[in-house]
């Protein structure tokens, strides 16, 4: 017998035949003697309609009436879950996050979780009962309702497989696991049978939907036996994110390749090549809560140098206008700015062994003609910044090169 935790996604539970399937799945699990803690995401659609209809009346709803409002379609579907096992004779019982309690810092939108409490959960499946529990949600010391940021959900079932100690974390999603790219833009992308968690953690930061990047940073940190797998396939393992890298088979070099297509570069042009200039630039913008990615200072020419960044495209806007105010102080001769932009990423711990990988990727790149605007590069990945008309080549043939197609 195990404690396993399973989450499901927004498609998962999107309609009343599929909460019924949701149904029938974790009651097979009950049925082979294992205690369940089921958390669901709001029927799919259902958080972006909540928050449409708060925009309807403010531009800027107020942060805690927001979390009160998208908090209530995770609620709608523990009752229907709780009814579904109920059909199929199954004791179940949900809770909301402040039901159970989810305790939460106050940073309404974005709260992280503080702690659990199991009492009642512990209680509910040692008399046999399926516990369901609102994903996405949680509330602070004061009884106000937190909400986790989007894709929150897979927090909170990491949180709930942590605080219970449970033997597995299973993500039920609309994809089988995680592969070694988008299958929409290579048909040969193959699914992972594991990844380790810096990888999985590179692939969410780097722009792989799959996971919320939360809950795989609260996976690794509490060593939650977490696996991503398909809700409407049955007799499919998944994806195992590990904790070690796998000794016995010989690593590949890449596991796989990742790409943001929210790119864009920003350049102040001939500001004095001196102590400060990084900090006059970058503080102002840090301090508008715009995350900066990439940064590249070009050595300088006659005391002068051009300062490249890049931020998110929604990001932009913003950010010029925080660099117009300290143009004239740090004495720029313009600000440029590229929206064409995307970011493509390999990733894997086996590059740590192999020398060689940057210079394959950038030949494998030129060989197509593709013009690499920026690089950066980490232990486990490397990233290039290139137009983002180029994406999918750039993709495509960055997969085949280092054979993530193949079979094994
Ligand atoms: N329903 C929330 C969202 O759409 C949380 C989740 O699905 O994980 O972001
Ligand atoms: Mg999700």
């Amino acid at each position: 017998m195990a404690l396993i935790v399973q989450k499901y996604g927004g498609t998962s539970v999107g309609s009343p035949d599929r909460i019924k399937n949701v149904a029938r799945k974790v009651a097979k699990f009950h049925a082979q003697g294992h205690q369940i803690v089921v958390v669901v995401s709001a029927m799919s659609g259902e958080t972006n309609r909540l928050i449409a209809l708060a925009k309807e009346l403010t531009p800027a709803p107020d942060p805690r009436e927001l979390d009160v409002v998208v908090s209530t379609g995770e609620q709608v579907t523990i009752g229907l879950l709780a009814m579904a096992l109920h059909a199929e004779g199954i004791p179940a019982k949900s809770y909301t996050g402040a039901q159970v309690k989810i305790l939460t810092d106050d940073a309404h939108t974005k709260a992280r979780i503080l702690s659990i409490n199991d009492a009642a959960i512990r209680s509910d499946l040692s008399e046999g009962k399926v516990v369901i529990v609102a994903g996405f949600q949680g509330v602070d010391t004061e009884g106000n309702i937190t909400t986790l940021g989007r894709g929150g959900s897979d927090t909170s079932g990491v949180a709930l497989a942590a605080a219970l100690k449970a033997d597995e974390c299973q993500i039920y999603t609309d994809v089988d696991g995680v592969y070694t790219t988008d299958p929409r833009i290579v048909p040969e992308a193959r699914k992972l049978d594991t990844i380790t968690f810096e990888e999985m953690l590179e692939m969410a930061s780097l722009g792989s939907k799959v996971l919320q990047i939360r809950s795989v940073e609260f996976a690794g940190k509490y060593k939650v036996k977490l696996r991503v797998l398909s809700s409407f396939k049955e007799e499919c393992q998944g994806t195992l994110i590990t904790i070690e890298e796998s000794k016995s088979m010989e690593q590949p070099i890449i596991s796989g390749i990742a790409f943001n297509r929210d790119e864009a570069k920003i350049t102040v042009q001939s500001v004095p090549d001196q102590p400060g200039i990084a900090y006059q630039i970058l503080g102002p913008v840090a301090d508008a809560n715009i995350d900066i990615d990439m940064i590249i200072q070009n050595s300088g020419h006659n005391g002068l140098t051009d300062f490249s960044f890049t931020v998110g495209r929604s990001d932009l806007d913003k950010t010029i206008n925080v660099l117009d105010s300290v143009k004239a102080v740090i004495n720029a001769k313009g600000i440029e700015s590229d929206k064409s932009l995307c970011k493509v990423s390999i990733v894997g711990v086996g590059m740590r062994s192999h020398p060689g990988v940057a210079a394959k990727m950038f030949r494998t790149l030129s060989e197509e003609g593709i013009n690499i605007r920026m690089i950066s590069t980490s232990e486990i990945k490397i990233s290039v910044v290139i137009e983002e008309k180029y994406l999918e080549l750039a993709v495509r043939v960055l997969h085949k090169a280092f054979g993530l197609g193949g079979a094994g």
